[in-house]
């Protein structure tokens, strides 16, 4: 083998998901673009709002247009924008120096682990999760310990609470939730808080709280609580790669809780580990975004398009709660075989991921981050295929 025998795996899970990817590819050329109905992937539709290339305009016919380096944590003005934005809608007293800009909430999630884990240690997630949690624990040298959820995907702090050993250095969470739109509540998050301190105590370590939450802002009629409220020793991070529909520029930060125990130390490492990866968040889009804090697309357009998808889903005899944020279904697959029954969605037209892929089996994960067609044009293949397991 050419490649690093620990690579093997890795690139292996990769080009599964690649696979996918391709699959679509091929199906749109041989039975036509509005006969292939794929909800694999979660790469916003929604137009970024027209303020964006405004600001990019404005940007690109200024004097003060910046390209040059500039120190590894990002521009000081985006940082102060940052914080004086979060400042306002949390009442956080963060100090720009406690963020970080990073390239997307991936970016984020690589600088953080990288700063806070020691090889071995484990980085304790609830599952269902994000696929990519496996690739960051490994490029920072952690296990990734899942710990199964409720069957509706809340927390289970018993369960979470005798999953923390010594070995915990991170509780990673993700709300709302890929690949199961659920939002935690107050309550729980509350009770997470304590869960963490409790532990802490017993094992004479601190355990940070990780929240990535690119959705923040996807959430339908629902709290979506300030994380900061929650436990002191939290890092937040997200992107605007949903809520500005700018997932390709790669741009996001990370925000350090003034109270969390040696928080400038964190912030400064995390502002050197980004220097080992990809220098600093890309430039251009960090002077766009510094302007546009509390700007989002319409939420709207996906909440319009969750009411009808689930509609039809029920209606063709599908079991699921309806989510409350992010832009994703996670259905109980009608057979117990995720994978074998998306290959029969498949048949019928229709792409979607195995609930397996992000530790819930018997389940598949649907994004709407499609057109309003493509929800509507799938309907009859999603009853075949239920209909032909019954
Ligand atoms: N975290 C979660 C839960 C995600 O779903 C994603 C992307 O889909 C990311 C992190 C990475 O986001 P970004 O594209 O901003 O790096």
């Amino acid at each position: 083998m050419p490649i690093a025998d620990k690579m093997i795996k890795m690139v292996e899970s990769a080009s599964m998901i690649r696979k996918m990817f391709e699959e679509g590819i091929k199906m749109r050329e041989k039975f036509g673009a509005d006969n292939v109905f794929d909800f694999s992937l979660g790469n916003p539709d929604v137009p970024p709002p027209p303020v964006v290339k405004k600001t990019l305009l404005n940007l690109i016919n200024s004097e003060t247009l910046s390209h040059g380096y500039m120190p590894n944590p990002g521009y000081p003005h985006v940082r102060q924008a940052v914080a004086d934005y979060l400042n306002k809608e949390y009442n956080v007293g963060l100090t720009s120096d406690l963020i970080v800009m990073t390239a997307g909430a991936a970016g984020a999630l690589n600088d953080i682990l990288r700063a806070l884990m020691n090889p071995g240690e484990d980085i304790l997630v609830p599952a269902p999760y994000f696929v990519g949690y496996n690739q960051y624990a490994f490029v920072a040298s952690a296990n990734l310990k899942t710990v199964n959820s409720f069957p509706d995907f809340h927390m289970d702090l018993d369960a979470i609470e005798k999953a923390i050993t010594e070995k915990t250095r991170v509780m990673l969470i993700n709300s709302p939730n890929n690949p199961t739109g659920v939002v935690y509540t107050r309550e729980e998050l509350m009770g997470l808080g304590k869960v963490l301190e409790k532990a802490s105590t017993k094992f004479g370590k601190r355990i940070y709280l990780i929240s990535d939450e690119p959705y923040r802002k996807i959430a339908y009629d629902v709290e979506v609580p300030c994380m900061f409220d929650v436990y002191p020793h939290t890092i937040v991070l997200t992107s605007y790669s949903k809520e500005l529909s700018l997932a390709g520029e790669r741009i996001g930060y990370l925000a350090i809780h003034p109270k969390a125990e040696d928080a400038t130390i964190i912030a400064g490492a995390a502002g050197v580990t980004n220097t080992m990866m990809y220098v600093n968040a890309p430039a251009l889009f960090q002077q766009v975004v510094g302007q546009l804090q509390g700007v989002s697309v319409d939420m709207g357009i996906y909440k319009k398009r969750r009411d009808i998808f689930c509609e039809g889903l029920h209606a063709a005899g599908y079991e699921f709660d309806v989510p409350q944020g992010a832009f994703y279904l996670f259905p109980k697959s009608p057979i117990a075989d995720d994978i074998k029954f998306v290959s029969i969605l498949q048949e019928n037209n229709i792409l979607a991921v195995p609930g397996r892929a992000f530790g819930g089996p018997g389940h598949f994960r649907l994004s709407y981050a499609v057109p309003d067609k493509t929800i509507a044009g799938s309907f009859e293949g999603f009853k075949k295929a239920f209909n032909s397991v019954k």
